[in-house]
């Protein structure tokens, strides 16, 4: 029995460009169904190129001639801090929308809108201490000074998983630092984007700053990767997509920033304490039921532990409340949709076909309105499985033992992405050993998807380029320029 009840209609949300709410040019309406309930939600406008288009002129526009990137920081930072009070004093709408469109929790919905306000607050503030350098040493001639300046136009294109709160990782960043932008979030949860464009236009951002297209990828996505008149581009999604970022950049050499995949290792050793290790194990590979790009994938045990720590993992993850996103008891919701649903069961149907043993999990609940899929955990698997490999997205991990530290590093970082890693001892050298050693770009100790908008984020490898949020999250968004300043008269060149 759901607490919160199902909306009777979906809910209409318009595109944002210009400073003007639109339908688009198209005129056609994409229409979100709820993965937890299979009801239409949400519609929005299926975007065109032709809207992308408009879009990244009015940011241009806005770059080039408007107030935002000429205004003092503490300006820019008191719309922020503005925004973020918005946020708040609405999150338990966004809340909604954002559990609706991807079938998350509504508790944990909620907990991710009023995090989002911290971050906002956080860029606010950060704005007004970004700074550029001066080199007073180079002589009685001249004095250099390095100005730092928003990059310029941004096209920020985000996924599904977390809608509204990686927003937050980036957007305030991107204004921040004084930069315009074009937002392409997911065709499949927009909602919270758009919400929140209605807050940026009641809290006085001026026109052209912040523009939204919704549709699909290749649609209104593509046109901001081939841009000649946006400076940077930031995609948050598979590796597949940030390929596709890569390649348009061969042709304009925009900068990019890409967060992409993960398949991230969780190391337990011998003399761990277990229980905390199996709880953090379990939170971190059912948390948003698994679809978290930090979340855990691959589970190594020191071997004296592995048969008792998979026990103990196993009886944590049986007793996860898999259910209806709207009931406040629920700990894990639905899978963002049926075929993402069929490809995580088809990544557990191989792996058993290959050998492996499902020790709890393994199929669909029997909530059939949705698309839940029980924790899922498996032993006996291979490193060369491609469920050891793959970013699979959903609520499964594989455990392998390993013997040795070296062998536990190496199988760490066997694998072409460098997200995230969560090491699990009570012997600080060891943990910080290991912390050095894994090649990710955010490493946990005897803690896993901590966090907090002071420290940078991003991956190594093919996890992807560049940081988003702390100062880094700031300055990932600007350009450095160098001014040489002569202080003496000239010494002709010719006489
Ligand atoms: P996708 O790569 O499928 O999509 C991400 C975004 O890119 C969507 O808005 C999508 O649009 C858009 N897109 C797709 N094709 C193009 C294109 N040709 N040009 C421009 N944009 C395009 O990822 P998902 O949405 O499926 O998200 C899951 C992935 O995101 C996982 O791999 C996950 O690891 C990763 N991720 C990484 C994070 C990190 O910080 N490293 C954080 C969160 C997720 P549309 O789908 O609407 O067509």
């Amino acid at each position: 029995m759901a607490s919160i009840s199902l909306p009777a209609a979906p809910r209409r949300f318009k595109m944002y460009i210009g400073g003007q709410f639109t339908d688009g040019l198209s005129g056609e309406v994409c229409t979100r169904h709820s993965p937890g309930h299979s009801v239409p939600v949400a519609q929005w406008p299926q975007g065109c190129e032709a809207d992308a288009l408009q879009a990244i002129a009015q940011a241009r526009q806005a770059f080039d001639h408007g107030p935002w990137p000429r205004m003092a920081a503490g300006e820019r930072a008191a719309l922020l801090f503005k925004v973020a009070g918005l946020i708040e004093a609405h999150a338990q709408e966004i809340g909604l929308i954002e559990s609706l469109e991807t079938g998350k929790p509504i508790t944990q919905a909620l907990g991710e809108i009023r995090a989002a306000a911290d971050v906002w607050r956080f860029a606010a503030g950060a704005a007004r201490v970004v700074k550029g350098d001066a080199h007073n040493n180079l002589g009685d001639r001249v004095l250099a000074m390095v100005l730092r300046e928003p990059i310029g136009v941004v096209g920020l294109i985000t996924p599904w998983n977390f809608p509204f709160f990686i927003l937050a990782e980036r957007l305030p960043f991107i204004l921040a630092a004084g930069c315009t932008v074009v937002i392409k979030p997911s065709e499949a949860t927009s909602g919270s984007t758009l919400r929140l464009c209605e807050l940026l236009h009641g809290a006085g951002l001026p026109c052209g700053v912040v523009n939204a297209v919704t549709g699909l990828g290749d649609a209104v996505g593509q046109p901001l990767l081939d841009s000649g008149l946006i400076d940077m581009v930031s995609v948050t999604g598979s590796t597949g997509t940030g390929r596709k970022a890569i390649l348009a950049s061969a042709g304009n050499i925009k900068k990019l920033g890409l967060e992409l995949g993960g398949k991230n290792p969780h190391i337990v050793f011998a003399d761990a304490c277990l229980d905390d290790a199996a709880d953090g194990v379990a939170f971190a590979m059912a948390f948003n039921a698994g679809q978290c790009c930090v979340g855990a994938s691959r589970l190594l045990v020191e071997r004296p532990v592995a048969a008792e720590f998979t026990a103990k993992l196993a009886a944590k993850m049986a007793r996860i409340r898999v259910g209806d996103p709207l009931d406040a008891q629920t700990q894990v919701g639905a899978l963002f949709g049926q075929a993402h649903m069929e490809k995580v069961l088809g990544f557990i149907e191989q792996g058993v076909r290959m050998g492996a043993h499902i020790v709890c999990g393994g199929a669909r609940t029997d909530h059939r309105d949705g698309y839940f899929v029980q924790p899922t955990l498996l032993t006996d698997v291979r490193a060369d499985m491609p469920l050891m490999r793959e970013e699979i997205f959903g609520p499964v991990l594989g455990a392998m033992a390993f013997d040795t530290f070296d062998e536990a590093i190496r199988l760490a970082n066997d694998c072409e992405f460098g997200l995230s890693a969560s090491i699990w001892t009570q012997d600080l050298s060891r943990a910080l050993r290991a912390s050095r050693q894994v090649r990710a770009g955010r490493v946990w100790v005897n803690t896993t998807l901590d966090n907090g908008p002071e420290t940078p984020l991003g991956g190594m490898k093919q996890s992807g380029l560049g940081r988003e949020t702390g100062l880094a999250g700031i300055e990932e968004y600007t350009e450095l320029k160098t001014v040489h300043v002569n202080l003496q008269p000239r010494t002709h060149w010719i006489d």
